[in-house]
C-alpha cells in the first residue's frame, strides 16, 4: 500500500528527477509507475526504441467504454545558460510560490492528476479516466505519436482529452501547427574558375529558398478572417542554412532548415507538396543538365499538428463548466493536443500555471493553481462518477 501524496508533495518529488529531454525519463516513470502500483492502479508503459525512454497509460474506472483522458508530458526544458538561485531540480517554497524546472510546464499538472487517484477510486467511476504521460514533448512531441497510437488501437474512442498544458487553468482551443523540414540539395564541386564543370547547390538553394519566401508572402497577404491566432495565418521561414567550403570553389552540398506554423489540418502537406513540385520540375531539371546525380530532397524533423478550434465539442463544453469559464482562448505554442485531434479525440488545453512562468530561470508555479487544477480534476471525477 502507497500513502496517498498532495498534489504538493507529488510535485516535489516529480521536480526531484532531471528530465530534461536529452536524457532519460525512466526513473520519474518508474516512481509514478510503483506510487500507482501501491495504490492498485496497474499502468502500461510504452517504451520507444531505444528503450531509454517511455511513455506511461494508466486506467481508472472500466477500460473497456470510452473515456475521458488527462494528459501531461514528463520532459522539460534545459536550464543551461540560466543562472537559478538554487537548485532547478530540488523544489523550492517561498510566498506561496513552488520554484524548480518543470513546476509549471508541466509536472504541476502530472502532479495534481497523480494526487486525485484515489478520489478517482473512490468514486468509483462509471466513465474511466486515463493518465496518459508522454516523453519529448519539448522537442517535437515525439512520444505522444505511440502513446496516441496505442490508445486508438487498445482502447474504445475516448470523448475528450484534457491536455494540461500551462493555461492560468484558461481553456485553450487552438493552437497552430509546429512542422520542421531539411531540405538538402546536392550538385558537384568544383573550382570557381571553371563553373561550367559544377553544378552550384547554393546558387539553386537560392532559388528554392526564394520560393519559400514567395509562399510565406502570399500566405501573408491573405489574413483569415475570424482566426484565433495573434498572426492570422500560416507562416513559414528558413531558419538555418549551410552549405560551400570556400569562396573559390562551387559548393556541391546545401542544406536548410525550414519551419511552418499551420493555422489548419492539411496546410502543411499542401505547401510541402507545391514545395516538392517545384523541386522536381522546375530546380532539379536544371541541375541534372550540369550533373545527373544531382539531387533535392525534402524530410520532415517534426511535425505537430495544429489543434483546430471544434467549438461545441464536448472537451470544450465540459472544460468551461470546471474551468468555470465562457472563454475560450488561443496559443502561439504548440503541443500534443494537435495529436489527440488528428486521431479523432475531442481535445482541450487546460492546465495550471502562466506559460509566461515556463522555461524560465526560476520557474515556478503558484499553490493556488494547483488547487484551482485539483478543484477542475474533482469536476470532473463528479461527472464521470456512477449515480
Ligand atoms: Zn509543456
Amino acid at each position: 500500500m502507497t500513502t496517498p501524496l498532495s498534489e504538493i508533495e507529488l510535485l516535489d518529488r516529480l521536480v526531484g528527477f532531471d528530465t530534461v529531454s536529452s536524457r532519460s525519463n525512466l526513473e520519474l516513470i518508474d516512481f509514478v509507475r510503483s506510487y500507482l502500483d501501491g495504490l492498485g492502479v496497474a499502468s502500461t508503459l510504452l517504451p520507444d526504441a531505444t528503450g531509454q525512454k517511455a511513455n506511461l497509460l494508466a486506467t481508472i474506472g472500466p477500460a473497456d467504454v470510452p473515456g475521458y483522458v488527462l494528459s501531461g508530458h514528463t520532459d522539460v526544458v534545459p536550464v543551461e545558460g540560466q543562472q537559478w538561485s538554487r537548485d532547478p531540480f530540488r523544489m523550492w517554497e517561498n510566498d506561496g510560490r513552488l520554484y524548480g524546472r518543470g513546476t509549471t510546464d508541466m509536472k504541476g499538472f502530472v502532479a495534481c492528476m497523480l494526487a486525485r487517484v484515489p478520489a478517482m477510486l473512490a468514486a468509483p467511476l462509471a466513465t474511466p479516466i486515463h493518465l496518459a504521460l508522454s516523453y519529448d514533448e519539448e522537442v517535437g512531441c515525439l512520444g505522444a505519436y505511440g502513446l496516441v497510437d496505442h490508445m486508438t488501437k487498445s482502447l474504445p474512442e475516448q470523448l475528450a482529452v484534457f491536455v494540461g498544458e500551462p493555461t492560468d487553468m484558461g481553456v485553450i482551443g487552438s493552437h497552430k501547427g509546429s512542422t520542421g523540414l531539411l531540405t538538402t540539395i546536392a550538385g558537384k564541386a568544383c573550382h570557381s574558375s571553371r563553373p561550367d564543370l559544377g553544378v552550384n547547390a547554393i546558387f539553386h538553394a537560392v532559388d528554392l529558398i526564394g520560393a519559400l519566401r514567395g509562399y510565406a508572402e502570399e500566405l501573408a497577404a491573405a489574413p483569415e478572417a475570424q482566426s484565433p491566432f495573434e498572426l492570422p495565418y500560416t507562416s513559414v521561414s528558413v531558419g538555418v542554412i549551410q552549405g560551400g567550403t570556400a569562396r573559390n570553389a562551387i559548393p556541391g552540398d546545401v542544406r536548410f532548415q525550414w519551419d511552418i506554423r499551420a493555422t489548419k489540418a492539411g496546410m502543411v502537406e499542401k505547401l510541402v507538396e507545391r514545395f516538392r513540385a517545384f523541386c522536381d520540375d522546375t530546380v532539379l531539371p536544371v541541375m541534372k543538365a550540369g550533373f545527373p546525380d544531382s539531387t533535392i530532397t525534402t524530410e520532415y524533423a517534426y511535425d505537430v499538428p495544429p489543434l483546430v478550434p471544434s467549438e461545441g465539442s464536448l472537451a470544450e463544453t465540459l472544460a468551461k463548466r470546471f474551468a468555470k469559464t465562457n472563454q475560450v482562448g488561443a496559443v502561439n505554442y504548440g503541443s500534443e493536443a494537435g495529436i489527440f485531434q488528428r486521431a479523432g479525440m475531442p481535445t482541450i488545453i487546460c492546465g495550471p500555471g502562466r506559460d509566461s512562468e515556463a522555461h524560465i530561470t526560476d520557474e515556478w508555479i503558484a499553490v493556488e493553481q494547483l488547487h484551482r487544477c485539483t478543484a477542475f480534476i474533482d469536476d470532473l471525477i463528479g461527472h464521470a462518477r456512477k449515480t
